[in-house]
């Protein structure tokens, strides 16, 4: 099939290098110059409203996203001539922090509890309800921990305001959780869903920077999936799904959802049969579902603002190497490496041998993975 994506970033270069083997092939709409994607397809540069690049992707057989705050009204105008899925009212409920709360709340999902903030009083008002510390966050337009500002205290609120008031605001509790995880679904246009093991995340600065596979208790697994069951089906959703959780003794709480590949997947590319870009093409053709199960552990490492030499690296037994061919730039998202191994006991030990190829903070991460 030819499958228009909107961004070319390297979740839909990862899309692209699950879907040329079967046969698919690309468009991408993407408005930067050269983007991670755009060797693997045709790459349209064009501002995300241009009529002409519309009218080349409604000639498409589908259209999916590898980035979640592509305009709704994009995806609305597109669904008139083209299928595209994930819908856009999965987009709509995502892109907003308030509302993808207000969706977890009616669903029965336990979350942060949060505030609507929209001026200096209700922010003053918020943090009175909802005690500090607390985390101020843009409704919108809000990724990587962008957008964020973590109060701890009353002094902080007015550095807070400066930094993110004048847009509409969320406040949120701030959780002590035991640590994070992630869940991927899969469902299909006729409602077959079906579920990766959790991954075990950690972040810093609001950014991933470590996903574990393969440690799954049965009771979370459980709870998630039932979590992504309800979200699933009341969105009526077709293609891949992540739900970010916060661990908090044996109950979960959601933290945000994103209607794409996700980065705390990644290793499903060479973990699971079928991996969540495999299954998200599937998805969106109508093709039937494949299998999800794990095939021993896996480590997913991301690298962020450069590349590390691949040399020493992958001297390691089961390390899979990615690089997604961006310019190196603070913050940004570059690559990840994939540590798989048949038992835990072995993926421990190649953990060890990569130890010494981590900076401080991340070998101090791993050592504290759960
Ligand atoms: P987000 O963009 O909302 O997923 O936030 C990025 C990261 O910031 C999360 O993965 C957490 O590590 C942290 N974070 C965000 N919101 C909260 C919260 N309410 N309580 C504790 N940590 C949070």
């Amino acid at each position: 099939m030819k499958i228009g994506i909107l961004g070319a970033g390297q979740l839909a270069r990862m899309l692209a290098e699950a879907g040329i083997p079967a046969g698919h092939e690309f468009v991408f709409l993407d408005p930067a110059e050269s983007p991670s994607a755009a060797r693997l397809g045709h790459h349209l540069r064009a501002p995300w409203q241009d009529a002409d690049a519309l009218q080349v992707l409604a000639n498409c057989d589908r259209i999916t996203c590898d980035f979640e705050n592509v305009p709704a009204e994009v995806l609305a105008l597109l669904s008139e001539s083209v299928t595209v899925r994930p819908s856009a009212r999965a987009f709509e409920v995502a892109q907003d922090r308030w509302i993808e709360k207000q969706q977890f709340e009616a669903l029965g999902l336990a979350t942060p509890a949060y505030r609507a903030v929209e001026s200096r009083p209700e922010l003053i008002e918020a943090v009175e309800a909802l005690a500090l510390p607390a985390v101020l966050k843009t409704r919108r337009m809000g990724y990587d921990g962008k957008g964020q500002f973590v109060i701890h205290q009353f002094e902080d609120l007015e550095l807070a305001w400066q930094q993110l008031g004048g847009k509409p605001l969320i406040l949120e509790q701030w959780v002590d959780f035991d640590h994070e995880a992630a869940i991927t679904a899969v469902r299909s246009c006729d409602g077959d869903i079906r579920y990766y093991p959790l991954s075990t995340t950690c972040h810093r600065g609001g950014i991933l920077r470590l996903a574990r596979a393969g440690q799954g208790q049965s009771q979370l697994q459980q709870a998630a999936e039932h979590a992504m069951h309800k979200l699933m089906d009341e969105l009526d959703y077709i293609g891949c799904m992540t739900l970010e959780l916060f661990v908090v003794g044996d109950t979960l709480m959601a933290n945000e959802f994103a209607p794409r590949a996700h980065n705390s997947a990644h290793w499903t590319i060479e973990a699971v049969p079928s991996s969540q870009f495999d299954n998200h093409l599937r998805a969106v053709c109508d093709w039937p579902l494949g299998n999800t199960a794990l095939n021993g552990h896996a480590l997913m490492v991301n690298f962020i603002g450069h590349m590390p030499e691949p040399e020493r690296w992958l001297r390691i037994p089961g390390l899979h190497w990615h690089d997604y061919n961006k310019s190196a730039r603070p913050g940004r998202k570059v690559g990840h490496a994939t540590l798989t191994a048949p038992d835990a006991p072995t993926l421990n030990q190649r953990m060890a041998d990569l130890q010494p190829l981590l900076d401080h903070d991340l070998r101090s991460m791993m050592q504290n993975l759960p």
